[in-house]
């Protein structure tokens, strides 16, 4: 259940008991229940209409198969039903002043249209509505209505009206027999005083089109990952059936292109972002466990695994699975017109060979990049970013979570990549952290 926001009330110099986490995502939810179940309130502020971030979209997860959703929905019930967390969706931070323990923040309560107190997730007003546009959820593969919950499992489960897509014929309105729809809302202004901050905002992928030579964008049979997720997925747009988007047909040759995006000096991402191989990996299986006479092969630089389980998930691909490796960067992927399979040119780094394989779809796995919006949140708490455009931590070594500002903390992939246990984890620790602070308050600062 959403809760009304709780304005500033505390005096000024005492350290708040609040904490405000910006960025709903497996990282910034595990630091709000860590803080709330030591008895703090905690503001969640997410910039889209639903907690859950990628964590969400994400099919099966590395390096054990196990459903995202499955681990996830549990989640995001207990943070919405949490009565120390105070939700505030389609949000964003404006503004913030003031030190450790001590902080004033401004958010921007975006108009949904609308009204989350009476909205009860029935779904009519979708049902009736007109208008189909791409869905985001989806990689605009699917499609959702003007008004829309973002995926079934979306917390809080409250429609929003995009007013760019809307006809404002206004059956959604009649529709709702609980008068929930606001034409007329206005996005507000919500003023927090909390004592610490964390800032979990994740990350975005690589836009793949900076390598026009991959077809990307060009060919419709050359897909990214995230993409794939969603395609591969039960609950996505094709019920969980593998297709080409060209034709629709399945699939039986398909090729996975690693460190897109990663590792690439020349694209200004220098750095190795943690789980593309693993997902890689987790997705060629998962091909084969569709189809396990299809030929599935991973064009890889180095495979990274290495954390608990991930070495012997590789192996297994390998061995149990049929996935076949191979060591090479692919230069150009060209479409043949006639089939849209493509064309994929190699060179094999174990043999020296240069050569030209055909797949019936690639699929890119794209590096993580800082997600949007990070530079602006840098610039209101004053947070510093690393030459990658990370937020920068105070010390790699002793303080990974902490950043240069006091107070102000750090989780998940707003400080560099990072797969779903270790996100947690900084998740946790920057809940720890928090709460050394708030657990003084009432002290005069
Ligand atoms: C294709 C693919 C497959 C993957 N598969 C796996 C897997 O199988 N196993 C695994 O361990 N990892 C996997 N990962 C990695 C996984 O997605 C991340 O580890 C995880 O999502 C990180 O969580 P996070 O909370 O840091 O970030 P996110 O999931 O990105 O969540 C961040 C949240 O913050 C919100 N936000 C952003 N900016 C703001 C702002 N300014 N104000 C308010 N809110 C904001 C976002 O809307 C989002 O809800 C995969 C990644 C990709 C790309």
């Amino acid at each position: 259940m959403t809760q009304s926001a709780d304005y500033v009330s505390e005096a000024d110099h005492y350290v708040s008991s609040n904490a405000l986490v910006i960025g709903g995502g497996v990282a910034g939810m595990q630091a709000a229940l860590d803080i709330a179940n030591q008895g703090f309130k905690v503001y969640l502020v997410e910039k889209t209409p639903s907690i859950g971030g990628r964590m969400a979209a994400i099919d099966k997860t590395f390096p054990t198969l196990d459903c995202s959703a499955c681990i996830l929905t549990p989640r995001l019930s207990e943070v919405a039903r949490h009565p120390n967390i105070e939700l505030l969706t389609y949000s964003e931070v404006e503004e913030a002043s003031g030190t450790d323990g001590n902080f004033k923040v401004k958010v921007r309560r975006k108009a949904r249209y609308v009204n989350e107190s009476k909205c009860s997730g029935c779904g009519e007003c979708a049902a009736i509505c007109p208008v189909e546009v791409s869905a985001e959820f989806e990689e605009k593969l699917g499609f959702r209505k003007a008004i829309y919950l973002p995926f079934p499992q979306a917390t809080p489960a409250v429609y929003t009206i995009d007013m760019e897509s809307c006809i404002e014929c206004k059956r959604c309105a009649r529709e709702c027999d609980r008068d929930a729809i606001d034409y007329e809302m206005k996005d507000k202004i919500v003023e927090l005083h909390v004592g610490a901050i964390i800032v979990a905002t994740g990350y975005k992928l690589f836009d793949v089109t900076a390598y026009p030579r991959l077809g990307y964008g060009k060919y419709p049979n050359v897909i990214n990952a995230m993409e794939y997720e969603r395609l591969i997925n039960a609950a996505g747009p094709t019920h969980g059936h593998l297709i080409r988007i060209s034709d629709g047909k399945m699939p039986r040759k398909i090729g996975f292109i690693q460190c897109v995006g990663a590792r690439d000096v020349n694209k200004g991402v220098p750095y190795c972002s943690r789980v593309c191989c693993m997902y890689g990996v987790k997705n060629a299986v998962m091909a084969k466990e569709h189809d396990p006479e299809s030929e599935v092969t991973i064009y890889y630089a180095d495979i990274r695994a290495f954390g608990k389980g991930f070495e012997e998930f590789y192996e297994m691909a390998h061995t149990r699975f049929g996935v076949n490796f191979v060591k090479g960067r692919v230069g150009e992927v060209v479409e043949d017109p006639d089939t849209q399979n493509l064309l994929c040119e190699v060179e094999d780094t174990n043999t020296a060979k240069l050569e030209q394989v055909e797949h019936d779809m690639i699929v890119i796995c794209p590096g993580l990049q800082p997600p949007v919006g990070l530079d602006s949140i840098a610039k209101t708490l004053n947070l510093t970013q690393s030459d990658d455009g990370y937020l920068d931590i105070e010390d790699s070594f002793l303080a990974p979570v902490e950043t240069h500002v006091e107070g102000v903390f750090t989780c998940g992939c707003a400080d560099g990549p990072k797969d779903i246990p270790d996100s947690v984890t900084a998740g946790s620790a920057a809940a720890m952290r928090a709460t050394i602070i708030l657990s003084k308050a009432g002290d005069k600062k």
